[in-house]
């Protein structure tokens, strides 16, 4: 189905994702991924044909190996396929090869990332062994300088090149390129209709991308290794933005809400801009900048960019566990209870089944609360359970790939689940013959 969108035409592609379910096959319409260079960074694919990327950053100070090493290999446990690193002074810049060495040593390969603002072309000249262990170097082309903003910004394209690495040219609307906007402001009002100033500081967002990586080419930067990132922290604003962006390069995009916020306001937000863009077919990895508690788990940030991509059926990670929200018909929390216990135990054992049982990571579950939508929602799943509400009768129809398998009753009917679970995950997706899988078994 060809359509137009946001000045473009794409063709409309459908996805299925109900597999060999009989009668379960959902029908998701995703926009045509936009064509992009593929880049290769550190042996992750980012853009062309690969799946959209997970990354992350982490908030140690890099100087501090020890922090730093232990909150990457944090992040990349969770998933994170790239973290990038702050490189913002010399400790950091000698301390970046002793990172990489030592999570090699750990036996992770996660690409790492350095993150350079206003000193990167020094910094990078000046550690050669830090430029060498990079995998990937990000540039703001806002903080290399004012007086010698393209010199600097070419040292460091001509280090990338040197050292066979790719870039990304982030612009952020935080630290924009001021001459460049002044520029294009001053353009602006000298013509009959000048645009408002929000779309002059639009364009003056995606010149200053598209700008650089001219340059970064100009210098001799395949264009097979950049990939461009223009972000701002409002919703509308990121989408309007990319939406300009896209079309205008063959560069894999990085999307990312820069300066989310916290806690739900960020999630919802990031979540609400990145979907928009990913189911137009735009953007070939993506960040959650969220702010953390203080103390609080970085890696909340990956498993929410899992989430954004597994919820749009663009990727998956992990079973996921559909749930109701509950309501005057469930007064006890039993259900809610049951639904936080598989999701817990579907995630403990995730590391081990992912080795496995390759392809568990489509499984759908769902602990529904009453007769109401139970039944109705659990054949939609691979594995549901309807649970008794407060006035029916106190037993729990189980259905394996839209049928009913078994009905459970009794104090025991959370382990019993969990066993047909596993029974279920081994015979659908094991491969090497049995596996000891018992519900009490240390995963
Ligand atoms: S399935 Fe039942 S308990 Fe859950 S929200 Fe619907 S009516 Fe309420």
């Amino acid at each position: 189905m060809e359509a137009s969108f946001g000045g473009r035409r794409l063709r409309r592609v459908g996805v299925g994702k109900g597999g060999d379910r009989p009668g379960l096959e959902t029908h998701v319409s995703i926009w045509e991924r936009r064509r992009t260079k593929e880049v290769d960074i550190g042996g992750i694919g980012v853009g062309g044909d690969r799946p959209v990327v997970v990354q992350s950053m982490t908030n140690t100070d890099t100087a501090d190996v020890a922090a730093t090493v232990e909150q990457v290999a944090e992040l990349a446990r969770a998933g994170s396929e790239l973290v990038r690193v702050t490189v913002n002074h010399e400790a950091a810049a000698r301390a970046v090869p002793e990172i990489v060495a030592r999570l090699h040593d750990l036996g992770l390969t996660t690409p790492i990332i350095g993150d350079f603002h206003y000193n990167g072309h020094i910094l990078l000249k000046e550690h050669p062994d830090c430029a060498s262990a990079l995998a990937k170097y990000r540039i703001n082309p806002g903080n290399v300088g004012s007086k010698r903003r393209d010199e600097n910004f070419q040292e460091i394209v001509r280090i990338a090149v040197d050292h066979g690495k790719p870039v990304r040219i982030g612009v952020n609307w935080g630290s924009l390129d001021q001459q460049l906007l002044t520029q294009l402001m001053d353009e602006n009002a000298a013509r009959s209709h000048p645009k408002d100033a929000q779309a002059v500081l639009r364009d003056a967002i995606v010149e200053s991308a598209i700008r650089s990586a001219e340059l970064a080419e100009a210098t001799g930067l395949g264009s097979d290794r950049i990939v461009l990132s223009a972000k701002v922290s409002e919703v509308p604003e990121l989408i309007a933005v990319y939406r300009q962006l896209a079309p205008r390069s063959e560069h894999p995009l990085h999307l990312g809400l820069t300066e989310a916020g916290m806690g739900a306001k960020g999630i919802v937000a990031t979540a609400a801009a990145l979907s928009v863009l990913l189911i137009e077919g735009i953007g070939d990895t993506i960040r959650v900048s969220l702010t953390p508690r203080p103390g609080g788990d970085r890696t909340q940030e990956v498993r929410i960019a899992q989430q954004i991509l597994q919820s749009l059926h663009i990727r998956s990670f992990e079973p996921q566990v559909t749930s109701c929200p509950g309501c005057g018909r469930t007064t006890s929390s039993f259900f809610q209870e049951m639904a936080e216990d598989i999701q817990g135990f579907i995630r403990d054992r995730m590391p081990e089944w992912k080795e496995s049982f390759p392809g568990v990571e489509d499984l759908q579950v769902a602990v529904m609360g009453c007769v109401v939508n139970g039944p109705g929602e659990s054949k939609h799943a691979n594995l549901g359970i309807s649970l008794p509400g407060t006035f029916e009768e106190p037993k729990a129809p189980v259905y394996v790939d839209g049928k009913h398998f078994t009905t459970l009753k009794g104090d025991g009917l959370v382990d019993e689940f969990k066993q047909i679970l596993l029974d279920y995950i081994q015979r659908r997706y094991g491969q090497g013959g049995p596996v000891d899988q018992e519900v009490g078994a240390s995963a």
